[in-house]
């Protein structure tokens, strides 16, 4: 099977689980929306995405986001970056990021800001919410429930970024269910002083479905479209 066929038939499993998800919660599907997460894989496979109709791309390492979003500028892709930012590469992640899913403090926000506002370009942003408490104690895993009111309004403040809603990854090993509950309550909370943080990312390969019946707006699937990722070198 050509790699093209392999990436259809894979493709159109997905958007098809993603449909019956919605439609069990009640949800319209064309609320959701895929973002096929690209990450290690050659952009000759994005190139294949976008011709299978994707828009929606998902990176977590600068460089290789950028990288690959020079180099397919003309395809007019969404561009999310989904991983940890380290500060200091914040103004480049905001010279091609559309979607920033991961923003975890204040300084963040304002280094994004102050990249894209240099760039004259405006960035939708997701405050990532820890739900894992084994990551919060190593600094990883986003915001936790004290600090989040303080980023929130840090990305509401700034000029050149908009304030779309949250993003949460459950804990390796956990309940799905549980964790996309508590966050669903934090976003339910979030939106009745932000009305603009409509948007929930939430779900991966292995518990889109689950993130679906908790609200998942976005939902950041990579190893079911593309395979088993190749071990990192
Ligand atoms: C890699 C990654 C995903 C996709 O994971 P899969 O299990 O391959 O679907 C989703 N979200 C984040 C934050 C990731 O880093």
């Amino acid at each position: 099977m050509s790699r093209r066929d392999e990436l259809a038939e894979r493709l159109s499993e997905v958007r098809g689980r993603i449909t019956a998800a919605a439609e069990v919660a009640g949800r319209d599907p064309d609320d959701v929306t895929l973002v096929v997460v690209t990450k290690t894989w050659p952009v000759s496979d994005v190139r294949l995405l976008h011709e299978l109709g994707v828009r929606d791309v998902g990176e977590n390492r600068h460089p290789e986001a950028e990288d690959k979003a020079t180099e397919l500028r003309d395809l007019g892709l969404r561009w999310h970056f989904i991983g940890q930012i380290q500060s200091n590469k914040a103004g480049r992640i905001a010279g091609y990021a559309d979607v920033v899913h991961s923003v975890d403090s204040a300084r963040l926000a304002h280094r994004l800001n102050a990249g894209a506002h240099s760039k004259g370009r405006v960035i939708d942003c997701l405050v990532q919410v820890n739900l894992d408490p084994d990551a919060a104690r190593e600094g990883r895993g986003g915001v936790v429930a004290d600090d989040l009111p303080g980023v929130l309004a840090s990305v509401d403040d700034a000029e050149a970024l908009r304030l779309r809603g949250l993003m949460g990854v459950a804990p390796l090993g956990g309940d799905p269910v549980e964790a996309y509950a508590r966050l669903a309550a934090i976003a339910a909370d979030t939106r009745s002083s932000y009305p603009s943080a409509s948007w929930l990312s939430a779900g991966m390969s292995g518990d889109f479905e689950q993130a679906i019946q908790a609200g998942a707006t976005h939902v950041r699937v990579g190893s079911l479209v593309l395979g088993q990722r190749p071990p990192l070198g």
